[in-house]
């Protein structure tokens, strides 16, 4: 596999642009699906207390013969924990859990803005202090609309080093990309694959056989070409390593274009301004 390309973070800190995401993978498929992935070349786990499978993340990476320094780890905040006293328990938990003293990056998983009196402010400072404390290397959200990080940008000391939000091809998420490039933010994109549901679109394909690649990594590379972080799933060896086959192509600007205007505003998961957890 070609080498997998580094993004830099408003902190210094790099980011491999290619993960891989362990959502809905049961605890007892997760040390295995990791281990793939990790033999496949990929350095980057986004795993989330939610996903109940953070214990089976750190194991195949402890069995893996990479030292930790070696591979990028990400977890989030659930949302049960939004309080300080909470988060700083539930961030211990997902340590011990891992087997780590540090995880690179952690994240307030939903904004949940119609809960805990809309105050994702202070569970935000909390954030902070893992970060100064040298536990969390950088610290970032998920799901944060515009308004919710212009609040953090505003109230708060530091800026997200990332927003990871939902974005594929029929959700393209122009107007809170647009905040994150002008603040500093980068963008990691969940479910860069729709969960799947995009990659029957004739378009996709069209450009699929014309590239001589799979519907899946066209979609892939459209998202690096837009310059966001992407983590796609699979348990299966070969899909694992197809996803990660998207470093040896780069799309002509209007077929980047063309898949942009799949756009239907379509999301595959709740809007972060009602979810409540
Ligand atoms: P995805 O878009 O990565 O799609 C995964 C599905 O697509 C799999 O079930 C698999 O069946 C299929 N697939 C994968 N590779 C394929 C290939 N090459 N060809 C055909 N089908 C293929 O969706 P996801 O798993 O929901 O999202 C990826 C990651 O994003 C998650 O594992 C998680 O880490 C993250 N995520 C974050 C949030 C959040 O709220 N922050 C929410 C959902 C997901």
């Amino acid at each position: 596999m070609t080498a997998i390309p580094q993004i830099v973070l408003n902190n210094g800190q790099r980011i491999p642009q290619l993960g891989f995401g362990v959502f809905l993978i049961p605890p007892a498929q997760t040390e295995a699906a990791v281990t793939r992935a990790l033999q496949a070349g990929y350095r980057h786990i986004d795993t989330a207390e939610m996903y109940g499978n953070e214990a089976e993340v750190g194991q195949a990476i402890g069995k893996s013969g990479l030292s930790r320094g070696e591979v990028f780890v990400t977890t989030k905040l659930n949302n049960g924990a939004h309080r300080p006293d909470d988060a700083r328990r539930a961030f211990d938990s997902s340590l011990k859990a891992l087997g780590t003293d540090y995880v690179d990056l952690f994240l307030i998983h939903w904004p949940l803005p119609t809960r805990y009196g809309g105050d994702f402010v202070s569970t935000w400072r909390t954030l902070e202090e893992f970060y100064t404390e040298g536990q969390a290397r950088s610290i970032g959200v998920s799901n944060f609309q515009p308004h919710h990080l212009r609040r953090i940008h505003t109230e708060g000391e530091i800026t997200p080093a990332v927003d990871q939000i939902e974005v594929n091809p029929y959700l393209t998420q122009d107007e809170v990309r647009q905040f994150c490039a002008e603040h500093q933010i980068a963008v990691e994109a969940w479910s860069p694959l729709g969960r799947g549901s995009v990659l029957g679109d004739p378009t996709i394909d069209d450009i699929a056989r014309r590239y001589g690649k799979t519907p899946a990594q066209v979609v892939l590379r459209w998202h690096i070409e837009r310059g966001d972080i992407i983590f796609p799933k699979s348990v299966t060896a070969a899909r694992i390593r197809e996803n990660a086959g998207i470093f040896d192509f780069e799309l002509a600007p209007e077929d980047v274009e063309a898949i942009s205007a799949l756009n239907r505003n379509q999301r595959t998961g709740p809007d972060p301004d009602t979810f409540a957890g």
